[in-house]
């Protein structure tokens, strides 16, 4: 980036905020997004004070500036803690955990890990179309459980205003209306056994993500998993409209909250209404067998009851 110097201190500049008309050095960059990061979690109430949180970290870009920024911004006494969870992708999810264990112990921040294979299958072993929707099933399962056992009060992810405009655009135009609940930057819980969700980088992009663990100069998963698309069309659909028309992202994701909070209420009731119990776990369930035992059940199947099998950890 030539010739543009940091409006805070006047030296070379790494990045420019297009939405915030603002240029910003290495060294001022990072107290810039924790000062966003904050913000967010304020205006549109988050995190609480005091709150015990769990924070999911997969040792990607997202997830690392998550954990990072929350331990710097904790002026609101958070008990904080990271969670794990080990796909079982064979060398990636081995350096996945080796990064994050790395995380844990410079921001002095305790790990929980969780092996997905305790439940009796890896990633590597659901063989079908659709893997990273099966992924995603088993970790929000893992997520709720873990939480949950470990009296966590909320769950935080890393998802950024890339993911959200994507996949909320995605909905839209497969004429997906049931998507907007799970835009709401805070998802309270609507069943003891369900532990509150919350995104408090909803207002982030990847980009701005990576400059902070680049800046920050964190540990970092580099490599892609193995099973990951080889593109997202929806997300560059966003990223030509974002170069198009600057803040288009922000504001598509905000809206979606605003529309998402105003929406709330109804349909919570509406989930409670059909919350039951799975009849093989005992989690939440709208069905008798909840996702993730159907999940479970078809992998084992498909694998003509060659894999081993195990309790529930
Ligand atoms: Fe899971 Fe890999 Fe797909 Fe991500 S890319 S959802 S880690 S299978
Ligand atoms: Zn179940």
């Amino acid at each position: 980036m030539r010739d543009v110097r940091c409006d805070k201190c006047g030296k070379p500049a790494v990045t420019t905020f297009r939405t915030y008309r603002i240029s910003l050095c290495e060294a001022c960059y990072p107290r810039f997004y924790e000062a966003l990061v904050r913000r967010s979690i304020k205006r549109h109430c988050i995190l609480r004070e005091n709150e015990r949180v769990l924070i999911a970290v997969s040792g990607g870009k997202d997830s690392v500036a998550l954990a990072h920024v929350l331990k710097k911004i904790n002026d609101f006494n958070w008990s904080l803690e990271m969670l794990h969870i080990n796909l079982g992708t064979g060398e990636y999810s081995d350096r996945a955990e080796k990064v994050v264990k790395e995380l844990s112990e410079m921001i002095e921040m305790p790990l929980l890990t969780v092996n997905l294979a305790d439940f009796g299958f890896t990633i590597k072993d659901a063989r079908m179309r659709k893997r990273c929707a099966a992924c995603g099933t088993a970790k929000r399962y893992i997520m709720n459980r873990t939480a949950r056992m470990h009296g966590f009060d909320v769950v935080v992810t890393g998802h950024t205003s890339d993911d959200i405009a994507a996949f909320a655009l995605k909905n839209i135009v497969g004429g997906n209306i049931s998507w907007i609940l799970k835009f709401k930057p805070r998802a309270e819980s609507f069943a003891e056994s369900v532990v509150t969700k919350a995104r408090p980088l909803f207002e982030r992009t990847e980009e701005e993500n990576r400059l902070y663990v680049s800046a920050e100069n964190l540990p970092l998963l580099e490599d892609r998993c193995p099973f990951a698309p080889h593109r997202d069309d929806w997300k560059d659909i966003v990223r030509e409209i974002e170069r198009r028309k600057t803040g288009f992202t922000q504001n598509f994701v905000r809206g979606i909250a605003k529309l998402a909070s105003e929406a709330s209420s109804e349909e919570t009731i509406g989930e409670r209404g059909v919350c039951g119990v799975c009849s093989v776990c005992g989690e939440v369930s709208s069905s008798d067998v909840c996702a993730f035992c159907k999940l479970r059940a078809r992998i084992v199947r498909d694998a003509g009851g060659k894999m081993w099998r195990r309790m529930m950890p």
